[in-house]
Parts: structure tokens; C-alpha cells; sequence
């Protein structure tokens, strides 16, 4: 059976009346910056989220960027982020001139690790960065417990995890602001780039909307130097379409997680992802960890099924960061746990029969 890693024509499919009329109401009208749909999407993911301001922006990478610089958080200052992420996460705090510092993850849920936050905390931290990694909620009442008792800002990275829940909150709600990717295989993904920023506070909002407007909020007021990062026309239209849908693709993707979760739980050898008390995972991927991995992907691949290794280097061990002389004993669980995670298909638009091969093809290799 042939099982991709992920299946985006198969989901157009399904939706491709609301997708072909939402993309042509946005041509009829002409108006690809800004405009209605960008405005109605930032009205729906504001209200879907239960947040005051939501800022369309070109991609999630420059949300980030953003945010840092709407903070004023640029050279001479340090941002910690995990040392398990896309690499998004770091290259945004270096861009605004900022110095990322690694964080190990949690060796159970592989987000920033909330015990080893504080004695990375020097005089320059400015911020720490969670990312929900997987769609796997990062421990966020410990992580505001010590942003709030050292006078640091909480940047969420929610590009994996929207819909995730924590506290019964949905993630990007808890920090000082958050920022969103709709690369086109996030759970809720556009038909290019494009990411946004949520927050509460008002006048950072602000900020960022002039920061990725050239500085103004009002034509040809440029207030100061910014850039351009907008969300466009089209790629909002697609998104409010697909808003529409992610609570539902949210529950089936969770419950595809149960059942692969429910038949590898007691394989030997097969650890399957955890979740904080607090946390409810959206699984954007659904991550398991072997010694054995290559076994296991070898014979997932002859089969048919596609894995995937998210990610095979964790971030202080790539290429952009040897200059930073990282090794191994610095990150001890980030190093180990590369060496055995791997993720296999999860996506709504699978069918029950394609979970159920993909579980045959590694209880019973
Ligand atoms: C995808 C991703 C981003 C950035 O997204 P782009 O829209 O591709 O710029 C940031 N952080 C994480 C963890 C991601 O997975």
C-alpha cells in the first residue's frame, strides 16, 4: 500500500469547492494585499483563539522577527529557545540581532525543558521561546512562573501546534504574544507562505502591524523603518476555508494518535509521544522513538509508507551553529533523542485501513 507522509491533494479534494470559489472571489475583487479576506481571517483566527489582536504577516519565521523586534529585543540581548525546533526559531532571535541560547528539552515531551531554564538566565535574557513542538504544548505554567519571576517575555512558537490546548486554553493565548506558520503541511496551512502573530496587548499589536507594513498604518505615514512581511489575498481566503474545518481535523487527527497509541504502547523498544497533565496534543506529527529506528523505517519504506525524522541534528549541532563549538554533553537528551525519533503518516484525510496497515507494518514486521 502506498502511504505518503502527507497528502495535500487528497484534502483539496475534499474542499475544493470552497477553496476554487473563496480564491476567485479574492481575483474577482482584485485586492491581493490586504483587503477582505486578510481582514476576515484575522478576525476569525482572533475570535477562534479567544485573542484580542491577530496580525497576518508573509510566514511564521517573520512573525517571530517581529515580535523580537515590536519588543525591542536586538544586539547585546539573549533569547532562550530549545535546542529541538526548526531552525525558524533560533535564525529569528540571530536576525534581530539577538544571541539565541539553547535550552535541552524534556526528555518525555521534547519541548524546552522548564529545570534547565534558570541557570541559562543571565542579565541580558530578554525572553524565552517556547515551542510547541509536534503540536505538543510546551510546559507553559512552569515556563510563565519563571519568565514572570525574572522579568522575561514569553514568545510562543505555535507554527505546530494549532488547536493544541493547554489548561484548556488553546496555545498562542498564554505568552506575551505568539506566532503562527501556515506553511502549506501545518495542521492549518495556506497555498504558500504565510504565518501571523497573536496577542492581547494592544499597543504591540500595533507594533507589529507597522513593523511588517513599512512603519505605517496609514498610507505613505511611515512612522519608522519597518518591512514588508503581509499576509496576501489569496492565502487568506485559503485559510478561511480551512479554519472552518480544524476543529474536526483536529479530533481525527487525535484520534488516529490513540489508536497508534493504543497499539505501541506495549511494544518493547516503541516509545510513543507524552503529554503534561495540562496538555492536549494537536499531533502535527505524530513522533515515536526506537533504538531500533532504522529497522522499523526500512521496513515502513518497503512497504510503502513514507516516515519522516524530525529532526535528524538538533539546532546546536548544525552547521550554522558550529561556530559555537556545542557538543554532545551539552545537550545530552536533544543529541540522544535525534538519534532515535521518527515520524510516520498522520494526517486527517488518512483512512482508518491506512492507520491499521501502518500499525501491521510495526507490531508485526
Ligand atoms: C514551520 C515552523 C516555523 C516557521 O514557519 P515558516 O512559515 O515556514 O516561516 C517556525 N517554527 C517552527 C517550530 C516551525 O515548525
Amino acid at each position: 500500500m502506498k502511504i505518503p507522509f502527507l497528502n495535500l491533494h487528497n484534502q483539496y479534494l475534499l474542499i475544493s469547492q470552497e477553496i476554487d470559489q473563496a480564491i476567485s472571489d479574492v481575483i474577482k475583487e482584485s485586492n491581493y494585499i490586504g483587503g477582505k479576506s486578510v481582514k476576515q481571517f484575522e478576525n476569525s483566527f482572533a475570535e477562534y483563539l479567544n485573542v484580542n489582536h491577530v496580525i497576518g504577516c508573509a510566514n511564521g519565521t517573520d512573525s517571530i522577527e517581529i515580535i523580537l523586534k515590536a519588543l525591542e529585543i536586538g544586539l547585546g540581548d539573549e533569547v532562550l529557545v530549545p535546542a529541538l525546533s526548526w531552525i525558524s526559531t533560533s535564525e529569528a532571535v540571530s536576525t534581530v540581532g539577538a544571541t539565541p541560547i539553547f535550552v535541552d528539552v524534556h526528555p518525555d515531551y521534547y519541548t524546552i525543558n522548564p529545570n534547565l531554564i534558570e541557570e541559562k538566565i543571565t542579565k541580558k535574557t530578554k525572553a524565552i521561546i517556547p515551542v510547541h513542538l509536534y503540536g505538543n504544548p510546551a510546559q507553559m505554567n512552569r515556563i510563565i512562573k519563571i519568565a514572570q519571576e525574572n522579568n522575561l517575555f514569553v514568545i510562543e512558537d505555535c507554527a505546530q501546534a494549532h488547536a493544541a490546548r493547554y489548561n484548556n486554553k488553546l496555545v498562542g493565548t498564554i505568552g506575551t504574544a505568539s506566532s503562527f506558520s501556515f506553511y502549506p503541511g501545518k495542521n492549518l496551512g495556506a497555498y504558500g507562505d504565510a504565518g501571523c502573530i497573536a496577542t492581547n496587548n494592544e499597543s504591540l499589536a500595533e507594533k507589529c502591524r507597522m513593523l511588517g507594513n513599512h512603519g505605517q498604518l496609514i498610507k505613505h505615514n511611515h512612522v519608522f523603518e519597518g518591512r514588508n512581511s503581509r499576509l496576501d489575498g489569496i492565502q487568506a481566503s485559503v485559510l478561511n476555508v480551512k479554519l472552518q474545518h480544524l476543529n474536526k481535523w483536529t479530533s481525527q487527527r487525535q484520534y488516529y494518535a490513540s489508536l497508534y497509541d493504543s497499539a505501541f504502547c506495549n511494544k518493547e523498544d516503541l516509545i510513543i509521544p507524552k503529554t503534561e497533565s495540562s496538555a492536549e496534543h494537536a499531533y502535527h506529527l505524530y513522533v515515536l522513538r526506537s533504538k531500533n529506528r532504522q529497522a522499523i523505517i526500512d521496513n515502513l519504506n518497503k512497504n510503502g509508507v513514507e516516515t519522516a525524522i524530525h529532526y535528524p541534528n538538533a539546532l546546536p549541532f548544525v552547521n550554522a551553529y558550529k561556530f559555537k563549538g556545542y557538543t554532545e554533553s551539552d545537550f545530552p537528551v536533544a543529541f540522544k533523542v535525534t538519534k532515535e525519533i521518527f515520524s510516520i503518516p498522520l494526517y486527517p484525510e488518512l483512512t482508518k485501513s491506512e492507520i491499521e496497515f501502518i500499525i501491521n507494518c510495526i507490531i508485526n514486521p
